[in-house]
């Protein structure tokens, strides 16, 4: 392998913010922000505020990511009207050259004051494009060691999963967000958490739907390990879809609902914390997971596009659909406001690859715009990227990536041959290297 890997795990430590270390223009009050360094895990950091009453707004499925690892990849749960995890982070400490570092946070939404900056000796920078770049980009902006992020009051989440017809009810949900008489378990009420499951060999049975309402804090409830006999509520494919190898294609129907009746089971009214319902699952298995981000009202369209690739060549796993709002990052793949995810979790297998291959072959045929999760399964080239986000937005982030890192060395540190493939290292062919 070229380059080097960073274990940054050990850089682990949340701090509290006091009042001297927040700016007085900060919207809000230090009591709703941490600070945490890179190699925080998501349940590391929702645990720590957990003990404070606090919680983090929202997150994945399962939280064994760092925070900075997840918020370079533009992660997300399923909180249909807030976003992903890039939503809550407030400001960025980044180690941009072996002689600089950065606190950098956006001119209209001031926190730290220069008591915090200058602990840290860092350079302030203030700036809304720059730092709208930043927040997605999988390590291409330097080292990020320190993450500011927006927390609230703890809350619970009043969870169910039910089986519903995959009818006419549920295409109004999944393409347009529409609760109204809804068949869910709180009719009209518009939901936090909306997530659909297909298990495209027991559609009879319904799809799989998992709601979370949520809802004020009170110690009078049952925590979820103990209601669930150990099953996480928020778990989704990846925990349990391992489970499928080597099926031969003509069994894949029997291996797959044998393995989603199992490991996906229907529950209502579980309540908990979002560190209780949304924790770190251990993974089982090879598992292929792919994720691409679609405007909803496609949502139905791409369905029928895979329904129609699977009975040909079927697909050793499930798709499942999220929705979340649109990302503030310049290059964050829930560009659609709000974005329908459409994941393909399944065996690792040439396969199943194949599948995906074909299945975003036939979204371009069909002219459907789509982005990939950064951190999944995915295939870009220089031109599909500026098809997805726009030569502006393209041009943004790498003029943001130039001001901030500034040293050409660094940027090359900073630099790898996907990055070169996608034309995203805005380094110039003769100067790649030294
Ligand atoms: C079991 C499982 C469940 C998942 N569930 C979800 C889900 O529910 N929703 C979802 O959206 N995604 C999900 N994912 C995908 C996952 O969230 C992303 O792949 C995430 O980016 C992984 O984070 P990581 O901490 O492991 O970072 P890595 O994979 O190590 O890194 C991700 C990127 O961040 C960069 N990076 C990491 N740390 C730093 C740093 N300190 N400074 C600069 N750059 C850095 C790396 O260079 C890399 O480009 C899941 C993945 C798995 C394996």
């Amino acid at each position: 392998m070229d380059g080097i890997l960073l274990n940054t795990k050990p850089l682990n430590l949340t701090f509290k913010v006091s009042a001297a270390s927040t700016s007085e223009a900060y919207a809000n009050t230090p009591e709703d922000l941490h600070f945490v360094q890179c190699g925080v895990s998501v349940q590391e950091l929702s645990l720590a505020l957990k003990k404070r009453g606090r919680s983090i707004k929202t997150s994945g499925a399962s939280n064994g990511q760092t925070v900075a690892g997840s918020m370079s990849t533009g992660t997300h749960g399923a909180a249909i009207d807030y976003g992903s995890i890039t939503e809550f982070v407030v400001a960025l400490h980044i180690i941009v050259s072996p002689t600089r570092h950065i606190w950098l946070e956006r001119a209209s939404y001031p926190v730290a004051s220069d008591v915090l900056v200058n602990r840290l000796g860092a350079e302030r920078v203030a700036d809304d494009a720059l730092f709208n770049a930043a927040l997605v980009s999988f390590g291409a902006f330097g080292f990020i060691h320190g993450i500011m992020v927006e927390t609230e009051p703890q809350f619970l989440y009043e969870a169910h999963r039910e089986r519903l017809p995959f009818d006419e009810k549920i295409h109004k949900m999944m393409q347009r967000l529409d609760f109204t008489n809804s068949p869910l378990p709180h009719g009209s009420e518009r939901p936090f958490h909306f997530q659909i499951v297909l298990n495209p060999y027991d559609l009879k049975g319904g799809a799989y739907v998992t709601t979370m309402y949520k809802r004020a804090f009170t110690s009078n409830y049952i925590s979820p390990l103990s209601a669930l006999g150990g099953v996480v509520p928020g778990d989704d494919a990846p925990a349990f879809i391992g489970g499928l190898v080597g099926a031969i294609p003509d069994l894949i129907p029997i291996a797959v609902n044998a393995l989603v009746a199992a490991s996906y089971k229907p529950y209502s009214n579980v309540w908990g914390t979002h560190a209780e319902i949304f924790t770190n699952t251990d993974t089982h298995g090879r598992v292929l997971s792919s994720g691409i981000g679609i405007d909803p009202k496609d949502s139905i369209r791409v369905t029928k596009i895979l329904f129609e690739l699977n009975a040909d060549a079927p697909f050793s796993g499930i798709f499942s659909y999220r929705w979340v709002g649109g990302s503030t990052a310049t290059l964050g793949f829930t560009k659609f406001k709000p974005t329908c995810l459409v994941e393909l979790d399944g065996e690792l297998s040439d396969r199943s690859i194949e599948f995906c291959k074909q299945f975003w072959a036939m979204l371009d045929a069909a002219g459907i715009n789509y982005t990939f999760h950064w951190g999944k399964v995915l295939e870009l080239n220089q031109h599909s990227i500026r098809k997805m986000y726009g030569q502006n937005n393209i041009n943004a982030w790498l003029d943001a990536r130039k001001t901030l890192m500034q040293d050409p060395a660094s940027m090359r540190a900073f630099t790898n041959d996907l990055m070169v493939d996608w034309g995203l290292d805005g380094i110039a062919a003769g100067e790649r290297t030294a």
